[in-house]
C-alpha cells in the first residue's frame, strides 16, 4: 500500500485499556490497514484485535446511517430526520422528569467513546434531567477497583506504569487476570519478562497460557481471593517478611488486620482455596522477598460479590511489604474497555463528578454549580446495576443508553430485558443495531473513534489522542453533537464546543486534568494524571512518599462465601472470561470475518472427569442451565478448569453465558458475581 497510501493517521487502539497506539492507513476516505507506532505501553507491538479488528467494523454495511424511531403500533423501527428524534427525546425525557421526577430518569455512558464524549453525557444528565443516575459500564467490572484502591490507598486507579511492571522486575504476581487474551500486549510484555529472568506467580482458577510459564500456578478456588490474600499476609508476617518501617511510618489500621490474617493458616486456606499448602507459602516468601514485585490483576478478582474485599486485600499484602509508591511495584487492576478509566475519570459515576470530586463535598457541588450555571442535584444516584431493579420497580422510566449493550454484558439476561420492557422511554446511541438497541423507542446514530477527535484514558492513566481519519457518508453525527443539541431542545443552554474546548473545560474543572489539553497531547507521548498544572510532567508512579488519602489504610477482610454455589440441582460453578479474538459485545470484532472464522460461537470448558460423568465429548452440543435460564453450547473438554467447574467466555449473542449468571451484587461497588454461578449440564 505504501505506493498509493494517500494519509496515515495516529491514533490509539479501540478495544481494550492497555491504550496501544497505531496509524490508521487511509486510502480515498477508507481506512485500509493498520500499521503499528511506538506508543509508551505497546513499543510497535498489536495483538490481533488491534490489527486486524479495528477498522472493518467503522465501514460496515450493518452501521446505523441516521436516527431511528420505533411504531407503537407495528414495533418496527422507522427512518425519521434528527428533528424528529431528537425533538421527541428532549420532550419525552421532560415529560417524565414533569411527571414521576428527575430520580426517574438515568443515563448510561460508554466506556469506548472519548473522555468528551463521557463528559458531555454526564452533564446532560445532571444539568437536564437533574439527576446523578449515571453510571458506566466499569460498574459490571472493575468499580471494585474504583471503590477498593480509593478506601485503601485513595485513588482507584492503577498505580504503576505497564513499561515499569513488566521490564525489569523481580517477580510477578497475576491474580485472576489473564492478559494473553483480555491484554495481550501485556501478556507479551510479561512473557517477554518471564523469559528475560523474572519469577512468575498465577492464581487463577484455570490453566492460562501464562500459567505454564510461571515459576507457581495457584489454582484457586473460585471466589476464594480474599483467604488466599489472607493466608499469604499470615505467611509473610510469621516469616517475618512485612516491612514493619512501611507499616509504621506510611500505613494506619495493621493491628486489626494482624488479628484477622492470624486464623488464615496455610491449613485452613489450602482447604478454602483448594491449593497445597507448601504452594502458599513458597508464594508468599516469593513475593515477599523479591525486591521490585507488581501484583497485576484483573476481573477474576473483582467480580464477585466480595470484589470490592478481594481488591482491598491486594492493596493490603502490597502495603504489608512495603511495595507501593516504587518503581517496579504497585497495585495494578488491568481496566477492561479502551476508555473504561476515563469513563470513570470523566464523572459517569453516581457519586462523584469528573476527577472523582465528591458529590457530597459542598465546595465541589457549588464549583460545577457556577461553572454550568444550573442548581445541581445533591443526591447520589442509582449505580447502573441498580437502575434495573429499580425499573422493574417502576422507579425508573426513561433510559439513556450510550454505546453500551447490556442485554449481552449484564448478569441475568432475562432480567435485562424484563427491566428494559418496564421502561416508559429508552433511547439508544450507537453504532449497530445492538440487542439492546432493539429495545428502543429511539435510536441515535453516532460515530466511531475513527470518525472524531478526542482523548482515551488507558489502564495506566495515560490520556492518549485518538484522531479523525475518515468522515463517511450518512446521516451520523458526533456524539457530542448529539449530547449538546438535546442539553439546548431540553431547556440548558450549551454552545457547540469542539473536543479540544471540551477538554479545556474539563481541565478547569478538574484538578487531576488541569494541565491536559489536546493541544498538549499532540506533542507528548500522552499523559498520566494526577496533572495538575501546564507545566506538570504528570505522574507514572502514584502514591510516592504518600498516599493520595495520606495514610495507606490495611482493610480487614474476612473470607465470605460466594452467593451462589454449586448443589445438587445445579451441581458444576460456572466462570465466564475473554477470548483473545474478541472484545465484549464483538460489537467491533464480530464485522471482521477473519476473526469471526477463528472464533465463531459460544462454547462452554468443562473438566474432562464431568465431562465422562456426563456422558459429554469434546465437541458435542450440551444445554446448560441455571436458576435463572438455560442455553445451548459447545462443550471443550480438558484439564483447563478443575473437576466440578466450568468457564465460558460471554461474547456471543447466541449461547451468551449472561443468560446463566448471577446478579448478586457486591455490597460496596455494587459489582456482580459473573465468576460464580451454579449451572447443571446436559447432553443436548
Ligand atoms: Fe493493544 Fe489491547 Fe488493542 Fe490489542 S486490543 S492492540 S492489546 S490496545
Amino acid at each position: 500500500y505504501r505506493i498509493w497510501q494517500t494519509k496515515k493517521v495516529l491514533t490509539t487502539c479501540p478495544h481494550c485499556a492497555t491504550g496501544c497506539q497505531y496509524y490508521l492507513i487511509v486510502k480515498d476516505n477508507e481506512i485500509v490497514d493498520v500499521e503499528p507506532f511506538d506508543g509508551p505501553s505497546n513499543h510497535n507491538r498489536l495483538c490481533v484485535k488491534g490489527r486486524f479488528g479495528s477498522f472493518d467494523f467503522v465501514h460496515s454495511s450493518e452501521r446505523l446511517k441516521y436516527p431511528l424511531i420505533k411504531n407503537k403500533e407495528t414495533g418496527e423501527f422507522e427512518r425519521a430526520s434528527w428533528d424528529e428524534a431528537l425533538d421527541l427525546v428532549a420532550s419525552k425525557f421532560m415529560e417524565l422528569k414533569k411527571k414521576y421526577g428527575s430520580e426517574s430518569l438515568a443515563g448510561f455512558a460508554c466506556s469506548r467513546s472519548p473522555n468528551e464524549d463521557i463528559y458531555m453525557l454526564q452533564k446532560m444528565v445532571r444539568t437536564c434531567f437533574e439527576t446523578n443516575n449515571v453510571d458506566n459500564c466499569a460498574r459490571v467490572c472493575h468499580s471494585a477497583s474504583v471503590a477498593g484502591l480509593a478506601m485503601t490507598l485513595g485513588s482507584g486507579a492503577m498505580t504503576n506504569p505497564i513499561y515499569d511492571i513488566t521490564n525489569d522486575v523481580d517477580c510477578i504476581m497475576l491474580v485472576g487476570s489473564n492478559p494473553e487474551e483480555a491484554h495481550p500486549v501485556v501478556g507479551m510484555q510479561i512473557r517477554k519478562a518471564v523469559d528475560r529472568g523474572t519469577r512468575l506467580i498465577v492464581v487463577d482458577p484455570r490453566d492460562i497460557g501464562l500459567s505454564k510459564k510461571a515459576d507457581i500456578h495457584l489454582k484457586i478456588k473460585p471466589g476464594t481471593n480474599v483467604a488466599f490474600a489472607n493466608g499469604m499476609m499470615h505467611v509473610i508476617i510469621k516469616e517475618g517478611l512485612a516491612d514493619e518501617e512501611f507499616i509504621k511510618t506510611r500505613t494506619e489500621g495493621f493491628e486489626k488486620l494482624r488479628e484477622i490474617v492470624e486464623e488464615y493458616t496455610p491449613q485452613k486456606v489450602s482447604q478454602i482455596c483448594h491449593i497445597k499448602e507448601d504452594m502458599l507459602i513458597e508464594a508468599a516468601k516469593m513475593y515477599a522477598k523479591a525486591k521490585k514485585a507488581p501484583i497485576i490483576y484483573c476481573l477474576g478478582v473483582t467480580e464477585h460479590s466480595t470484589g470490592t474485599e478481594g481488591v482491598m486485600s491486594m492493596s493490603n499484602m502490597a502495603m504489608m511489604v512495603g511495595k507501593l509508591g516504587k518503581e517496579g511495584c504497585g497495585v495494578n487492576p488491568l481496566r477492561g474497555q479502551n476508555n473504561v478509566q476515563g469513563a470513570c475519570d470523566m464523572g459517569a459515576l453516581p457519586g462523584d463528578f469528573p476527577g472523582y470530586q465528591k458529590l457530597k463535598n459542598k465546595e465541589v457541588l457549588e464549583k460545577f454549580e457556577k461553572a454550568w450555571n444550573k442548581k445541581l442535584n445533591p443526591n447520589e444516584g442509582l449505580h447502573a446495576t441498580e437502575v434495573f431493579p429499580a425499573s422493574i420497580e417502576g422507579k425508573i422510566k426513561g433510559l439513556f443508553i450510550f454505546g453500551e449493550d447490556p442485554v449481552v454484558t449484564d448478569p441475568d439476561t432475562n432480567h435485562v430485558i424484563k427491566a428494559l420492557e418496564s421502561l416508559e422511554f429508552l433511547v439508544v446511541d450507537d453504532l449497530f443495531m445492538t440487542e439492546t438497541a432493539k429495545y428502543a423507542d429511539v435510536i441515535l446514530p453516532g460515530v466511531s473513534y475513527a470518525e472524531k477527535e478526542g482523548t482515551f484514558s488507558n489502564t495506566e492513566r495515560r490520556v492518549q489522542r485518538v484522531r479523525k481519519a475518515v468522515t463517511l457518508e450518512g446521516e451520523m453525527r458526533l456524539d457530542t453533537d448529539i449530547f449538546i443539541d438535546l442539553m439546548n431542545r431540553m431547556g440548558y443552554e450549551q454552545p457547540y464546543l469542539t473536543s479540544a474546548e471540551i477538554m479545556d473545560e474539563i481541565a478547569s474543572l478538574t484538578p487531576s486534568f488541569a494541565g491536559i489539553s489536546h493541544e498538549r497531547l499532540d506533542k507528548t507521548e500522552g499523559i498520566q494524571w494526577p496533572c495538575t498544572s501546564k507545566e506538570h510532567p504528570g505522574t507514572p508512579i502514584m502514591h510516592v512518599g504518600k498516599f493520595t488519602r495520606g495514610l495507606g489504610w490495611f482493610y480487614p477482610a474476612k473470607y465470605v462465601e460466594s452467593s451462589e454455589l454449586p448443589d445438587e440441582d445445579y451441581p458444576i460453578l460456572m466462570m465466564t472470561g475473554r477470548v483473545l479474538y474478541h472484545y465484549n459485545t464483538r460489537a467491533m470484532t464480530g464485522k471482521t470475518p477473519g476473526l469471526m472464522e477463528i472464533s465463531g460461537s459460544s462454547f462452554i470448558e468443562m473438566n474432562t472427569q464431568d465431562a465422562a460423568e456426563l456422558g459429554v465429548k469434546d465437541g458435542d452440543k450440551v444445554k446448560v442451565s441455571s436458576r435463572r435460564g438455560e442455553i445451548i453450547t459447545t462443550a471443550r473438554v480438558s484439564e483447563k478448569v478443575s473437576k466440578g467447574e466450568s468457564w465460558m467466555p460471554f461474547h456471543f449473542p447466541d449461547g451468551n453465558a449472561n443468560w446463566l449468571t448471577n446478579a448478586a451484587l457486591d455490597e460496596y461497588a455494587k459489582i456482580p458475581e459473573y465468576k460464580v454461578c451454579a449451572v447443571k449440564i446436559n447432553s443436548y
